[in-house]
Parts: C-alpha cells; sequence; structure tokens
C-alpha cells in the first residue's frame, strides 16, 4: 500500500521504519478477531486495523484530533494482533512511535500528564517505589476494599543461596518487583541453584525502562536502558545467559538491539544484551529438570496465565505450560488464552474500567477448570489477577522452589 509521509516526518528518524511498516499492513482485518478492545467495546477504530489507520492519516498529515490519542491510549499493547498477522505487520513498534508523537500533537491536560509523570518517576525507581509501597501498607486498614485488593502484604523472605556454581547467569532485578514480590528473584535463584547455575549481581541496574518508553517518554526510557547496558556489559563474558522473571521486562530487553541499531556506541552491547536475554521458562525448558529432585507431593491442579508479553511479544508459545507439566503440575484448562487480563503495565491505573471487564472475564476463563492456584510469568499480571480471584495466584517459579527437596 501506498504511503507518503507528510514532509514535517519525513527527517524523522523513524521515518522509514513507519513507512515500511504501515505498507505491509493489507487491511485484511484478521488482526481484528484477536485484540481484546475490538472484542469488548466493537468500534473499528479500537481494533489494531482501525488504529493502524488512524496512524497513517497522522503520518500522512491529515488533522490529528484527540479522537486518535483516545484510541491509541485505549490499545493495551498486548501484541495479540501483530502475532496473528499473516503480512508480520510490527504494531507495537508502529503504536509507539505513534504515541510519542501524538502526545507531541496534543497536548495532554495537566492532570493527565502529571499522573504519567508519577506513574514514571516512581515506578522506575525501586527505592521511591517501596517506599511508596511501605506507605500504602501503613494506609491499608483505613483504604477501600477494593484499593486494599491492590496493595500486597508483606511476604516472608526465602534465604537466597550463597555458594557460588559452577555455571552463572545475570538477572533483572526490576523495579516493583522486588517491593511486591521479592521471593520471586529468590525462588528463581534456588531452583537455578539446583541446577548447578548461580547468579552474578552487577550494581546500579533498576528498571529495563520498560514503563517510561511505553507512556511515551523515549529518550527517558533509552536512559534507564543505557544505565542497565552499562551495569550488565563489563559481566556478560562471564555469563551464558541473562534471566528475566518479569516477560514484561523480558520483551523489551530482547529489543534493545533493535532499539539501539543506530547508536554508535551502544548498537553492539545492546544487541549481545537482546541475545542473552531468556524468559526463566525457557531457560528451565532446556535442562534436565530431574535435577530438580522435586518433593512426592499430590499432583496439585494449576491454570496457567500465559502473559501477552510473553506469548505475543516474545513469541514463547508452549513453553511456560510444558515446563509447568513436567515439574510435575496439572495444567487446567484456561479458555482464551490469547486474550489480556488487562494489566498491561500501567493500563489498569490509566483505563481501569476496561481493564476490569477484561480481568473478570480472565479470571472467569482461569477459574473455569477449578484450579487449586493460578500461576502466571509477570508481576503486573499476577497483581492485576490476585486482585480479582480468590485463588492463590504466584509466579511459577514460587511454586517450583516451594516444592524443592
Ligand atoms: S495488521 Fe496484519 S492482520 Fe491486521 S489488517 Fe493489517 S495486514 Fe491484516
Ligand atoms: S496491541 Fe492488543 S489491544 Fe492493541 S490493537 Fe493490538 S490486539 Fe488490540
Amino acid at each position: 500500500m501506498n504511503v507518503e509521509l507528510n514532509e514535517q516526518f519525513q527527517h524523522a528518524d523513524w521515518s522509514e521504519e513507519a513507512r515500511q511498516i504501515l505498507r505491509t499492513c493489507v487491511h485484511c482485518g484478521f488482526c481484528t478477531a484477536v485484540c481484546p478492545t475490538y472484542q469488548l467495546l466493537g468500534n473499528e477504530l479500537d481494533s489494531p486495523r482501525g488504529r493502524i489507520y488512524l496512524i497513517h492519516s497522522m503520518l500522512e498529515g491529515n488533522i490529528t484530533t484527540q479522537e486518535t490519542q483516545y484510541h491509541l491510549d485505549r490499545c493495551l499493547s498486548c501484541r495479540a494482533c501483530e502475532a496473528s498477522c499473516p503480512s508480520g505487520v510490527r504494531y507495537g513498534r508502529l503504536s509507539d512511535i505513534a504515541r510519542e508523537l501524538i502526545d507531541q500533537e496534543i497536548p495532554r491536560p495537566r492532570l493527565q500528564q502529571l499522573q504519567r509523570w508519577a506513574l514514571r518517576q516512581v515506578m522506575s525507581y525501586p527505592k521511591r517505589f517501596a517506599a511508596l509501597l511501605a506507605l500504602g501498607r501503613m494506609a491499608r486498614p483505613f483504604l477501600p476494599a477494593k484499593l486494599k485488593a491492590k496493595i500486597p502484604t508483606t511476604q516472608k523472605r526465602l534465604l537466597a543461596p550463597r555458594a557460588p556454581q559452577a555455571r552463572k547467569v545475570l538477572m533483572l532485578e526490576g523495579c516493583v518487583q522486588p517491593s511486591l514480590a521479592p521471593n520471586i528473584n529468590i525462588a528463581a535463584q534456588q531452583v537455578l541453584y539446583k541446577l548447578g547455575i548461580s547468579v552474578l549481581k552487577a550494581p546500579n541496574t533498576g528498571c529495563c525502562g520498560a514503563l517510561s518508553y511505553h507512556l511515551a517518554a523515549h529518550e527517558e526510557g533509552l536512559g534507564h536502558m543505557r544505565r542497565l547496558i552499562d551495569a550488565w556489559y563489563p559481566l556478560l563474558d562471564q555469563v551464558e545467559t541473562i534471566i528475566i522473571t518479569a516477560s514484561g521486562c523480558g520483551s523489551l530487553l530482547k529489543e534493545y538491539g533493535d532499539l539501539f541499531k543506530d547508536d554508535p556506541y551502544y548498537a553492539e552491547k545492546a544487541m549481545r544484551i537482546s541475545s542473552l536475554a531468556k524468559d526463566i521458562s525457557e531457560v528451565l525448558a532446556q535442562e534436565d529438570l530431574s535435577q530438580l529432585q522435586l518433593k512426592q507431593a499430590p499432583k496439585k491442579q494449576v491454570a496457567v496465565h500465559v502473559p501477552c508479553s510473553l506469548q505475543h511479544a516474545q513469541r514463547v508459545v508452549g513453553v511456560l505450560e510444558s515446563v509447568v507439566q513436567r515439574i510435575g503440575f496439572d495444567t487446567t484448562p484456561a479458555p482464551d488464552g490469547h486474550l489480556c487480563c488487562g494489566s498491561a503495565g500501567v493500563y489498569s491505573i490509566l483505563q481501569p474500567e476496561i481493564s476490569q471487564q477484561l480481568l473478570n472475564n480472565k479470571v472467569q476463563a482461569l477459574e473455569s477448570g477449578k484450579p487449586e492456584f493460578i500461576v502466571t510469568a509477570n508481576i503486573g499480571c499476577l497483581m492485576h489477577l490476585q486482585s480479582g480471584s480468590s485463588l492463590p495466584v504466584r509466579h511459577w517459579v514460587e511454586l517450583v522452589a516451594e516444592n524443592l527437596v
């Protein structure tokens, strides 16, 4: 399809990339069948094809209105459309480009700007987020039930193994996960230790940059990415892989190479980090799991929620379910597994109504097979699902660590 970018966009560093992505869309509409917002709202402009049309129109220089921003804001960035597109349209990349641009074209009301700025300034920094969570926990008894359900109680910390093993990896600490669920990374370390792998600590890590980048603050997000690359790069020769226990972060780490491809200083470093990045399910899928020596407990029935960031963005399909089964759990049916749970980074805060509807549908689907637990692979999904389900919702690796002998 012919794409003529408006004069003002022709020299932007993303112009050729955007033009190529737009050209590949043949408007067939296959993607609409898997789009959660289209399914829920039934409006073509809330479908991937409709949003591509709006972006195309904006980049060709037609008048951009708040309507374009409104429909792009309602997109979850779940990338189910991208995974189902027969033409390989990179919708996720296109929407990242468009989101930054539209915020420049249509300035948001002050309150929205402040909300987005505050989310980035608190959630991307582990110490700031920990302080806010501590305040929330103190205020918990006085909060309304709905808000209370979103504040997790303090976990009794597991002990991380200390003795070094022959094989070494790096692990992303993350920004909100260490405060919300510190045991996830410790459980991962315990499981890896049984496989003869220990985790090297790098100083000055922190956020992977996803929150800022996906909230249209690209330079800020790239700053977080550069800091992480600088922290890890000196250790890369010592490790076999970089393990991520939050698939939302993993999906961005795998794209560092792409995002820095034109940066003379960071291109090679970023590419190397992307090539080493793996979700912990991918790592365990390659290991001899009999080394884990799990307790011979009765089989637990678990429903697996595979995050969009794992199945659609990283295209890691079927691996998580297979590892959970190989470890000895029975998985229960979870219909419509391709649909987003409504967490989607900070979407549940910015678009609470759509997010809540998606959550209700997802919890109903996951509970339909009568599981004892729900397991997932991303902290955002975990917290969101827990706020809507009476069943325990865990990161699957915590369940494995609990069953180690
Ligand atoms: S994004 Fe892909 S599936 Fe959707 S309309 Fe375009 S070509 Fe068809
Ligand atoms: S990313 Fe998800 S919500 Fe957004 S258009 Fe694609 S399928 Fe729909």
